[in-house]
């Protein structure tokens, strides 16, 4: 594959999903076509959900207006999605459990009065305290004000007369589009698929 290295569309991001379709990473359009090449994934068109080869994508010529990669002899469409073929393709392992990736779980959002104070103003609470033998995970751990934090102390929900907004839980994927500055159109479409499936699966 001779490309001629036209440095800021291979450094593009693509958005990869999994063989179910979910969103599972954020490549580089270089790492996406290294992927199709090898045939460790096919491009996705977001509009008709055709999926393509690397001898296929190959062959089609670019759009108007649309960006390329100038290879030597040839043009190559960009892919904005791509679908891995197989299981043990996974870039990713499973969501870290980070303080971070709560906040961003929760959409800095009280899981109990539905506030959004802002990050400052937003504590961890553990649902099953740890006085009662509650542990730090995706399933006990959510997002609280200071003023439901204070109002529920070292209770349970039940015992102190508070509702979750909804049971925590490990999230599907890993967020990170939210850290990617450049977000393509086309991808919304995968991506809300994405929490749909989420919700479906409870
Ligand atoms: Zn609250």
């Amino acid at each position: 594959m001779e490309i001629t290295m036209v440095t800021k569309v291979l450094e593009q991001p693509t958005l990869v999903l999994n063989r179910n379709w979910q969103p599972v990473h954020v490549a580089t359009v270089e790492r996406a076509l290294v992927l199709l090449w090898n045939e460790s994934a096919r491009v996705v068109d977001p509009e008709d959900f055709q999926l393509y080869t690397w001898a296929d994508w190959s062959k089609l010529k670019p759009r108007d207006g649309e960006t390329f990669v100038q290879a030597v002899r040839f043009r190559l469409r960009v892919p904005e999605v791509v679908a891995l073929t197989g299981y043990d393709r996974l870039p990713l392992g499973a969501v870290t459990f980070s303080r971070r990736n709560v906040f961003k779980r929760d959409h800095y959002t009280c899981q109990y009065c539905g506030a959004q104070p802002g990050s400052e103003e937003l504590t961890i609470d553990h649902v099953l305290p740890r006085s009662q033998g509650g542990v730090s995970s995706w399933t006990n751990c959510v997002l609280a004000c200071m003023a439901c934090n204070k109002r529920k102390a070292d209770r349970t929900p039940e015992q102190a007369g508070m509702k979750l907004r909804k049971q925590p839980s490990r999230p599907a994927w890993k967020p990170l589009y939210a850290d990617h500055t450049m977000r393509i159109a086309s991808w919304s479409k995968f991506i809300s698929e994405a929490y749909w499936n989420v919700e479906l699966q409870k």
